[in-house]
């Protein structure tokens, strides 16, 4: 179960902590123009995790915010940096996208979404994580992590 000491991670001041209790159940980085916007970078990679295997300390604030499928999310922000920690898509129950960049140990994306919009000076090392919208999730995610998911669901 928790093999992972690493998955540990913080905001930009320090104030929100977290700890995921279990292996997270997929990473993935998004070149779209939303996740250009929130990040103020080239891309946002995520990683979901299950809402009850993220354990958070200091206070946040949230706010609803659009997605490009039109269903919306709850981003969480350190109410004293502003930095955006982890959302939660509507489309989603009972998951969480934590924002990897502050994890203290940094994951590998698993795929790389939205691909058409990337910026032209990144290259990507491994094509074959790359999808140009969005993917299959039974043919993508990992055995493992499609089985936890439908025990939990
Ligand atoms: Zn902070
Ligand atoms: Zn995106």
């Amino acid at each position: 179960m928790n093999s992972n000491q690493n998955l540990i991670g913080s905001c930009g001041c320090g104030k929100v902590k977290y700890n995921i209790k279990d292996d997270p159940l997929f990473t993935q980085a998004c070149h779209c123009k939303l996740c250009k916007k929130s990040t103020g970078s080239s891309f946002v990679i995520h990683t979901m995790v299950f809402e009850d295997d993220l354990i958070v300390e200091g206070e946040v604030s949230s706010s609803e915010l659009e997605t490009g499928s039109g269903k919306g999310y709850r981003a969480y922000f350190c109410v004293n940096c502003g930095v955006y920690v982890y959302c939660k898509y509507n489309v989603s129950p009972g998951r969480v996208a934590v924002r990897t960049a502050t994890l203290n140990n940094p994951i590998f994306p698993q795929a790389h979404i939205y691909v058409k919009d990337k910026d032209p000076w990144i290259e990507i090392a491994n094509n074959q994580t790359c999808y140009d919208e969005f993917y299959d999730r039974e043919k993508t995610w990992p055995e493992e992590s499609l089985k936890r998911l439908k025990l939990k669901n």
